[in-house]
């Protein structure tokens, strides 16, 4: 689902990741960690299509990176972060299906998935709520629906934990989890909670100097 060989990539002549190796299979459930500033967010930025001067070779989901469209890409991986992104503005609903209207799929097909969706990550009745009126629990919840509504191969989440009490915390893991058994999403996580990832003995991945071992 993702390799990466001998990738490199720097910030004005400084390397932050000097030669990444690795391999993730289709439905696998990773962790990857490192100390703060290793370059863990510049790997993911990469996968994700934010970064493009990079050298190396990327694969997803068996294709050249670089011989996807963005917009390709970016169907095969969905992506969810520390602080949310969610629109202030727009409703639960509206802030997940407003990733189904921006790639043109038909109206009832997107209310009709964004409702079980929201039943899925345990926000029925919550719809028409705005962000600001929910935990950060619960906008972590509605990232997820927003990033699997166009059903992707694989979720890659930046710390998805990190503006999270550990309780809730647990249960956004929990989740990601669940969608990785039940539905065979690859997950592949960025997190520094040592003992979260340890609760499932997942394979972990470490950045370390510029490079990632297991
Ligand atoms: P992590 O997510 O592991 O904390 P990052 O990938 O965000 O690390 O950053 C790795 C290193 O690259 C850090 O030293 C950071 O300061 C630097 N860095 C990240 N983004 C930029 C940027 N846009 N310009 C210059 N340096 C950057
Ligand atoms: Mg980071």
């Amino acid at each position: 689902m993702i390799e990466m060989k001998h990738v490199e990539k720097s910030y004005r002549q400084v390397p932050v990741l000097r030669d990444v190796n690795f391999r993730i299979e289709r439905g696998e459930y990773v962790f990857l960690k490192g100390d703060s500033g290793s370059g863990k967010s510049t790997l993911l930025k990469i996968l994700y299509r934010d970064i493009e001067d990079y050298s190396g070779e990327v694969t997803l989901d068996g294709k050249p990176l670089r011989s996807l469209a963005r917009y390709e890409s970016r169907r095969i991986a969905g992506t969810i972060f520390q602080t949310f992104e969610l629109l202030g503005r727009k409703t639960v609903y509206e802030n997940v299906a407003l990733a189904g209207e921006v790639i043109g799929r038909r109206e009832d097909e997107i209310k009709q998935e964004t409702l079980n969706l929201l039943h899925r990550v345990g926000l029925s009745g919550k719809q028409d709520r705005y962000p600001h009126e929910l935990s950060g629990g619960e906008q972590q919840r509605v990232a997820i629906a927003r990033a699997l509504l166009n059903k992707p191969k694989v979720l890659l989440a930046d710390e998805p934990t990190g503006n999270l009490d550990p309780a809730n915390a647990e249960k956004i893991l929990d989740l990601l989890k669940q969608l990785n058994e039940e539905e065979g999403i690859t997950m592949f996580i960025v997190t520094h909670a040592e003992e979260l990832s340890h609760k499932y003995q997942a394979r972990t991945l470490y950045v370390r100097e510029g490079r990632v071992e297991e």
